[in-house]
């Protein structure tokens, strides 16, 4: 199984601005809905790697991404 299905990345919809940055970070990831506010779509697709730079990108923080199978938190981290 690759490492990418052990993600589980979600978005804080109070704490995102709609500014569409992980869109294009990672395309297959995020998509924007019709309130402005952006939604995954699919986290199977793009690089671990990928997703965790569109979420340390995020101006907000508002992209939350855990281990699926340890529950770990991997961004953000405090
Ligand atoms: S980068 Fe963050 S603030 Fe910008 S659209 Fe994505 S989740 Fe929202």
């Amino acid at each position: 199984m690759p490492d990418i299905d052990k993600l589980k990345v979600s978005v804080d919809r109070d704490a995102c601005i709609g500014d569409g940055a992980c869109c294009s970070d990672a395309p297959e990831t995020f998509e924007m809905d019709d309130e402005d506010k952006a939604v995954v779509k699919d986290s199977s697709t793009d690089s671990r790697e990928t997703i965790l730079e569109a979420a340390e990108n995020c101006p907000t923080d508002a992209i939350v991404v855990e281990d699926r199978e340890t529950g770990e938190k991997l961004y953000p981290t405090e």
